[in-house]
């Protein structure tokens, strides 16, 4: 069974920082953890692409359970989006300062653009990634991260090269392998991988939001979690996102660290777990 755990919270637009995340953050303080948030610097979307995907209704098949943007961002949030498509991490240096002096990991997630990233990082060459790594990092520096430890891909869109930039950029791991796997770490590329392997599958889905689109109650997500927990072996990495989590599933979150804390698991940060596994 798992001994550790890490929720891993990929903030992705403008309702993920601010409300979300301050949600996230008083459950966090209540049981006196800290979580792990992979912050997106740039803009959540390509509008033109927004517009069709909405019209389109565009899935990604029957068998991946997700929920629909307007659901996750509610009217509002998505009207935001489609007008302005508003900056997210480099819009708001004071969350991310906040979350870091709450005590919280915050890691860098892509570079201008999280749309772009995930449907054509996989095909970007050294100097593209460089540039579009390179430039979430001087946003997060400016938000007063100075040297992130984590690097977590949008979409889990990843190649060898993005292993290699974010090497020579002085990150520490990377974060793009997902599902379950004989073992949870992989210390044979550039930079230590580990993979995230409590979420919703296939298709790499946040684990609350996939819960939620299989239409189950909170008893159901509940028992499936504490089923989970039993299952993986040491290392359980949970995955989200706050403007699901936080605005809409925050109190699932609070029960869900009370079953670890009753079954005597240790919440700790993604960071703090790898820096564990490379002092052996
Ligand atoms: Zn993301």
């Amino acid at each position: 069974m798992a001994h550790r755990l890490v929720f891993r919270f990929d903030v992705d637009s403008h309702r993920c920082l601010g409300e979300g995340t301050r949600a996230l953050s008083m459950v966090a303080a209540r049981h006196d953890v800290a979580f792990t948030f992979f912050v997106h610097m740039g803009r959540a979307t390509d509008r033109g692409r927004l517009a069709r995907s909405v019209v389109l209704r565009r899935v990604t098949g029957n068998d991946v359970h997700r929920l629909s943007t307007r659901r996750k961002l509610g009217t509002a949030g998505l009207l935001r989006l489609a007008v302005t498509n508003p900056l997210v991490g480099a819009a708001d240096g004071e969350e991310i300062r906040r979350l870091v002096a709450a005590g919280h990991e915050v890691g860098l997630h892509g570079g201008r653009n999280h749309r772009s990233w995930q449907e054509s990082a996989d095909r970007w060459d050294h100097r593209r990634l460089t540039a579009e790594i390179g430039w979430g990092l001087a946003r997060l520096r400016a938000a007063g991260v100075d040297a992130p430890d984590g690097f977590a891909s949008p979409a889990w869109t990843t190649s060898s090269a993005v292993a290699t930039v974010a090497a020579d950029f002085g990150f520490s791991y990377l974060a793009d392998r997902h599902g379950t796997v004989a073992d949870v770490f992989d210390l044979g590329g550039p930079l230590p991988e580990v993979s995230t392997n409590l979420l919703g599958e296939p298709g790499g889905v946040g684990y609350l939001e996939w819960c939620r689109a299989k239409g189950w109650s909170d008893r159901q997500l509940l028992d499936d979690f504490a089923c989970r927990l039993h299952a993986i072996d040491d290392l359980a990495v949970v995955y989200d996102h706050p403007f699901w989590a936080g605005v809409h599933d925050a109190d699932l979150v609070d029960r869900m660290l009370g079953i670890a804390s009753r079954q005597g698991v240790e919440v700790l940060t993604l960071g703090a777990a790898v820096a564990r596994e490379l002092r052996g």
